[in-house]
């Protein structure tokens, strides 16, 4: 798989206001768009059968899949997004650079749940979330579009 290198300080939540990152090119974009597709097939969704996908794309140009996982005790269920953070922290990685999601929803850009947005905002105020539809087609906003006013690590450092 190709990686992309990003100049990511942006993306380091020690130095979160400096916006220096240079946008996602469309090759990874559409990278990012098929690996969320991909990863919606092994969803785990008995309970909900709404299948949802992520790719969540490092500042190392690495990328990670997450699906959602239900389960049987409803609240234990995870989002795809959580998955795809979980599996790099857990790998190493945090500092991220963008994330695609998908699911079979044709009527509306699949978006990420309060809870999605919060573990998001641990990493990084400032980074890309492409919101798809199966047609293909899709929105992006910032993070910080969509939670604004977030409590995040730094506030911790506040006192
Ligand atoms: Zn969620």
């Amino acid at each position: 798989m190709a990686q992309v290198q990003y100049d990511c300080s942006r993306g380091n939540h020690q130095n979160i206001t400096n916006s220096t990152t240079s946008p996602v090119g469309h090759e990874q974009i559409q990278l990012l768009l098929h690996v969320c597709k991909e990863a919606k097939k092994s969803a785990y969704c008995p309970y909900s059968h709404f299948p949802v996908g992520a790719a969540l794309l490092t500042c190392d140009g690495k990328i990670f899949s997450g699906c959602n996982v239900e389960n049987a005790c409803y609240p234990l269920g995870v989002c795809a997004e959580r998955t795809a953070i979980q599996k790099a922290v857990s790998e190493g990685y945090v500092n991220f650079r963008a994330m695609a999601i998908a699911s079979n929803s044709e009527e509306d850009f699949i978006v990420p749940c309060g809870a999605c947005r919060q573990v998001m905002r641990e990493f990084s105020r400032d980074w890309d979330i492409y919101m798809t539809k199966p047609d293909g087609t899709y929105i992006v906003k910032t993070l910080q579009e969509l939670l604004p006013l977030s409590f995040g690590p730094e506030d911790l450092k506040k006192f």
